[in-house]
């Protein structure tokens, strides 16, 4: 499908199968350029090759003028409006422009673009993209009993979670970008002696997700059929779902999570493609025989290329940790090809009653779960299966600490092809306002 192990790129470090910013890959991304505006940018190698910069200079020549206006845009909107055929032709171009040169012409290009390129190391990045709505699913099944059996160990997974791709709206204002610390929030929960009180979380938790862009959507009223609906995302992000779990318990019946969730979720500078994860496709998750068939607006033709083998890494550094210079410790491992819903689902659910989906619109997985020990996506499921996680320094973690640093990374790697680094998402939490 791919000719990656020949393609080579003039940028040195990209050419390192483990780099995880192959030629293959070119993620997007929105940085803090040089002049002190927002410049889009690709991942390559260990640089960022400044898009904004080529346009100006000549170097993407021949694209249409949308495309070389989006490349000159501060945020990502206008090229996700264009539709893949434009993603994709912008992504040729570039492509072609990073390969090692074949000719004077291509040797001549290289080298003008070699001064367009950023250091990875230090970048300043910004959101990706003003983000419309954001929507997060609870697409793992694993994630969904096991939170489920908590609050009702007789039936933990509720008879419509294997039919419908159950999500609820969430919060796009209190989206940030990794790096920023996230304050603990101050909620209406229960007290000891079950009397609610407004007072700090106790129970603050992370969430490990993939989160997906959409690109150009649909028009009020009109669905995507399910076999279009990849067409409509433009890539896929890192995203931290941050909960407080006493205040959600207290909430969320009967309309769902609400301020338990919506004082903020983090995700990743880098959007990485679908086309660049083309590779690393594997089959839709297998449905257990007394699992009913989807219906039918959610029976995908594809469903043998449905899933991808994205792994995911949690980690956590306490304040002490830190201190003491020790690394952070990994705490859970996931993947993305775990879940009960696919991509494709996802966006064809949503939209299936005629819900307008728009350019920047962020969607989620919903937690990332895999059926082990170890494959917990957060905390709550992780003390239900393997009691409190003891700190190398002998602390003691049933929910998150002040000072404490959650990062979640995610990468797809096999034998024989450039690994796919999605980057991390990470986030410090700051004590609660006094
Ligand atoms: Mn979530």
């Amino acid at each position: 499908m791919s000719d990656s192990l020949a393609a080579r790129s003039w940028v040195a470090p990209a050419n390192d199968p483990a780099c995880g910013f192959p030629l293959d890959s070119l993620p997007w991304c929105v940085f803090c350029a040089a002049d002190g505006h927002a410049h889009i940018g690709v991942g390559i190698g260990d640089s960022i090759l400044d898009l904004h910069a080529c346009a100006a200079s000549g170097l993407l020549d021949g694209l249409s003028n949308e495309l070389l206006a989006a490349c000159r845009a501060e945020q990502l909107n206008p090229l996700m409006t264009l539709g893949h055929e434009g993603w994709r032709a912008l992504r040729h171009h570039l492509r072609e422009l990073l390969a090692e040169p074949t000719n004077a012409a291509a040797e001549t290009r290289a080298r003008r673009a070699e001064s367009l390129l950023a250091p990875q190391q230090n970048a300043h990045f910004v959101l990706p993209a003003t983000i419309g709505d954001y929507t997060d699913f609870y697409a793992s099944a694993h994630h969904a009993r096991r939170v489920g059996s908590l609050f009702r160990p007789q039936n933990p997974l509720l008879p419509n979670y294997r039919t419908i791709p159950l999500g609820y709206h969430g919060r796009a204002s209190s989206i940030v970008l990794s790096g920023t610390p996230v304050r603990r929030p101050r909620g209406q929960r229960k007290g000891e002696d079950d009397a609610p009180l407004f007072a700090p979380t106790h129970a603050l938790d992370y969430e490990a997700e993939i989160g997906f862009f959409l690109g150009a959507g649909n028009a009020l009223g009109e669905p995507i059929p399910i076999f279009e609906a990849e067409d409509h995302i433009f890539g896929l992000c890192v995203l931290n779902d941050w909960s407080a779990r006493d205040i959600q318990s207290w909430e969320y019946q009967p309309l769902g999570p609400f301020l338990a969730k919506n004082f903020a979720t983090s995700i990743s500078p880098w959007i990485v493609p679908l086309d660049a994860l083309a590779n690393y496709r594997v089959a839709g998750p297998e449905r257990a025989p007394d699992d009913p068939a989807p219906l039918k607006y959610l029976h995908s033709p594809s469903a043998s290329t449905d899933g991808i083998d994205l792994h995911l890494t949690v980690t956590l550094c306490s304040a002490k940790m830190r201190v003491a210079g020790m690394a952070s410790l990994p705490v859970s491992h996931g993947n993305l090809c775990s879940l009960f819903w696919t991509l494709r689902q996802m966006v064809t659910h949503h939209v299936s009653n005629g819900c307008n989906l728009r350019p920047g619109d962020l969607l989620a997985t919903g937690t990332i779960s895999g059926p082990k020990p170890g494959s917990e996506g957060c905390l709550l499921e992780m003390q239900a299966t393997r009691g409190a996680l003891t700190l190398p320094t002998g602390e003691e973690r049933r929910f998150l600490e002040d000072g404490d640093e959650v990062a979640i990374s995610a990468t797809a790697e096999r034998p024989g092809q450039p690994r796919i680094a999605l980057g991390s998402c990470a986030g410090i939490i700051l004590p609660a306002h006094p």
